[in-house]
């Protein structure tokens, strides 16, 4: 166990403010058999069972991220994109607690990666940013550490501002004009320009 706790410890300071926990790491340690919660832990996870323990899956209460007191919890991650989501929200520098983790077993997902902001609740494009990338996490705001709100995410049908029109002669990129694009199909994600009509597909979007 302490290993194990070495290992988080170690990550935790390699990484500054990002908590980063790598479980697929950690599953692969044949220590790991003999992990154990420590019953202090045990007792407190009842006492709280709920609130955010009650929303994360069961099978992920071997090894948990820390719970936050408020913020923002984003859940059911394709885990590739667990770390592009922190980049478009801007959050590798971060100033308060963030903890992430990927590759978590999820019963929903194959793996999974969940991110916990300490302290930062979501503005409405951040919202959206995070329904472009990744449009079907699912998202909760924590306030003393009591989930409030818990929202499957989903695309809407219209996209604005966030996303820049990869056309250099697009109005959008040449006059002063917020972009505005119509989602044709969500998954794979595909997106026209309301302006110069140019498609685009997933892996080319730019955000702002
Ligand atoms: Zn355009």
């Amino acid at each position: 166990m302490n290993e194990i706790n070495n290992e988080i410890e170690k990550n935790q300071i390699n990484n500054n403010n990002i908590n980063y926990v790598d479980y697929g790491k950690i599953n692969n340690n044949p220590k790991q058999e003999t992990y154990q919660q420590p019953t202090q832990d045990t007792a407190e996870q009842e006492q709280v069972s709920n609130t955010q323990d009650n929303m994360e899956n069961k099978e992920y209460k071997q090894m948990k991220l820390g719970r936050i007191k408020d913020g923002t919890v984003i859940d059911h991650i394709p885990p590739e994109l667990c770390f592009r989501l922190i980049n478009v929200l801007g959050l590798e520098k971060y100033g308060s607690v963030l903890s992430a983790a990927t590759n978590l077993t999820s019963a929903k997902l194959d793996k999974k990666g969940m991110i916990k902001i300490s302290g930062k609740f979501l503005t409405e494009d951040e919202v959206k940013r995070v329904a472009v990338v990744a449009p079907n996490v699912t998202m909760c705001t924590v306030n003393d550490y009591k989930v409030l709100n818990k929202a499957q995410l989903t695309l809407p049908k219209e996209i604005k501002t966030i996303v820049l029109c990869n056309n250099p002669n697009c109005m959008t990129n040449v006059e002063e004009v917020s972009t505005n694009f119509n989602v044709i199909n969500n998954s794979p994600l595909k997106i026209r320009c309301n302006y110069c009509e140019r498609t685009i597909e997933k892996e080319d979007i730019k955000l702002k």
